[in-house]
């Protein structure tokens, strides 16, 4: 149960009524499922002031407005509703259940991301390291034979752009991806 239903739940509109209004309900002697009464907005002469016990909400005929419980007590208090919704909380003893479960949540999806970014740079470290090696053996390239020796290399050097492209792109799912293929080649590898 959300943290606003368990408020709806727990706080009747009477109870907001009688708390955060000058409205007086101690006479009122109904069990009528919607009522009227004066509404304590507007210079009331005929009570304009719809109180729908079954719904927990409320209604002024004349415009004040109208919704549930946390509407009610932000209109009482001129709050805005997340103030109101803050309040009957802390008011009635509710934990924030849903903030504790993002907070864990988020805590986790962090370990794993620092993991994450932790070995994507070992093996970024890993590329540019043996980039530099082609580029030196390259540079050592001085005849047709030369080229063709090497020509392993440049299909590697070809290979090892590509990734650091893909581990430097903006879409997470490619880096993923990249990382999954390349962490067993260039770090579980017993040598
Ligand atoms: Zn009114």
């Amino acid at each position: 149960m959300s943290t606003v239903d368990e408020i709806k739940e727990r706080f009747s509109i009477i109870e907001a009524i009688e708390t955060y209004t000058n409205v007086d309900l101690s006479k009122l002697k109904t069990t009528k499922k919607q009522f009227n009464i004066c509404c304590p907005w507007h210079n009331d002469k005929t009570p304009s002031l719809t109180i729908y016990t079954k719904s927990n909400t409320w209604k002024c005929q004349a415009g004040c407005g109208g919704g549930d419980v946390i509407n009610l007590v932000s209109k009482a208090l001129s709050i805005s509703n997340r103030e109101a919704i803050l309040m009957l909380q802390k008011q009635l003893g509710i934990k924030n259940k849903v903030a504790a479960f993002e907070y864990s949540h988020w805590q986790n999806d962090r370990k794993i991301f620092r993991g994450f970014e932790e070995t994507k740079d070992q093996i970024v470290s890993k590329l540019l390291h043996h980039r530099n090696l082609f580029n030196q053996a390259m540079k050592q390239v001085v005849s047709l034979e030369d080229r063709d020796r090497l020509v392993e290399v440049y299909h590697f050097k070809a290979l090892i752009e590509k990734y650091l492209e893909e581990l430097d792109c903006t879409d997470f799912d490619i880096q993923v991806a990249t990382v999954k293929y390349l962490k067993p080649l260039f770090l579980e590898v017993i040598s």
